[in-house]
């Protein structure tokens, strides 16, 4: 009986982890996605923060944002 609730008890924290795990990977995922911007010029991806907006366009270089 002892062996059957230690078993559960380390199943349940597995799972939780198991869980936890692959929550996070799948959010890193989406952010990963959600953040490379191709550029309007050369199509390179660039992430948010490094794109350069003008207008409704995303560059990833202020080479490639002179011709906006
Ligand atoms: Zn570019």
């Amino acid at each position: 009986m002892k062996f059957l609730v230690l078993l559960l008890i380390i199943t349940f924290i597995y799972l939780l982890f198991f869980k936890k795990r692959e929550k996070r990977n799948s959010e890193k995922l989406d952010r990963d996605i959600e953040e490379l911007y191709p550029c309007s010029k050369c199509e390179t991806l660039v992430s948010k923060q490094d794109a350069i907006v003008c207008g409704n366009k995303i560059y990833c270089s202020k080479e490639c944002a002179k011709s906006c």
